[in-house]
């Protein structure tokens, strides 16, 4: 389950019930700290804010206070999705700001605890709200006017990898992975976070071999 933290409520908002047909992701382009959720709170005067913020270190902070009573002000202006437009955008999807510093300057640019959280939320967000990893989309591809390009540069191949785990429900069973060309034991346990030896043992590989084929089977995780 992931662990929302509420320490902080944002200031501009709209209430009013509202029916959720989608996610947009972004990215802060700020400092790339802390100061970033909390200017995402505050009664700034540019007038933003957002559902949540996720942190580099994976905290994810739920700025608003009833997500199906309000509506946060993340994508208002020039975009278009679902047949919402500019303000409707705002009323009709939750927005996720990824925490980032404006020159993607910080080393990762997006570090795993964070790719991690931002996936397990929308899966999360997916099962609270009935949505489909279809109906997660970005700033980026909203946008009418190509003002904005965020998130910039997120990897999405490896939040598409936790995500679809989150919704499948970890936990749940064994975590399967069929083997495809450039895997190699050393690449999976460092994906599925385990280790070499762990999916040895869970696949009866020899302790003195390292091979695996293209089309082989692997319990990667219990
Ligand atoms: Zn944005």
């Amino acid at each position: 389950m992931v662990n929302i933290r509420r320490d902080f409520t944002a200031v501009h908002k709209r209430n009013g019930a509202r029916q959720v047909v989608g996610i947009v992701l972004h990215d802060t382009a700020g400092a790339g700290t802390m100061n970033d959720v909390r200017f995402l709170a505050s009664d700034n005067d540019r007038g933003v804010s957002v559902d949540f913020c996720v942190t580099r270190d994976g905290q994810i902070f739920q700025l608003s206070p009833d997500l199906g009573n309000t509506t946060m002000f993340h994508a208002g202006r020039s975009t278009r999705f679902r047949g919402l437009v500019n303000a409707s955008v705002n009323r009709g999807t939750i927005g996720i700001e990824i925490v980032q510093r404006a020159d993607l300057s910080l080393s990762p640019i997006y570090p795993a605890a964070q790719v991690r959280a931002v996936a397990e939320l929308c899966a999360h967000l997916c099962n609270a709200f009935n949505l489909t990893r279809g109906d997660i989309t970005t700033h980026a591809r909203i946008i009418t006017d190509g003002s904005r390009s965020d998130p910039r540069q997120f990897p999405f191949s490896k939040f598409d990898e936790i995500f679809i785990d989150a919704m499948n429900g970890e936990g749940s069973g064994p975590v399967t992975h069929t083997v495809v060309a450039g895997d190699t034991l050393f690449s999976l346990a460092r994906r599925f976070e385990t280790t070499i030896e762990e999916i040895k043992r869970l696949n009866g590989i020899n302790e003195a071999s390292n091979l695996i084929t293209v089309g082989q089977g692997l319990i990667v995780k219990l």
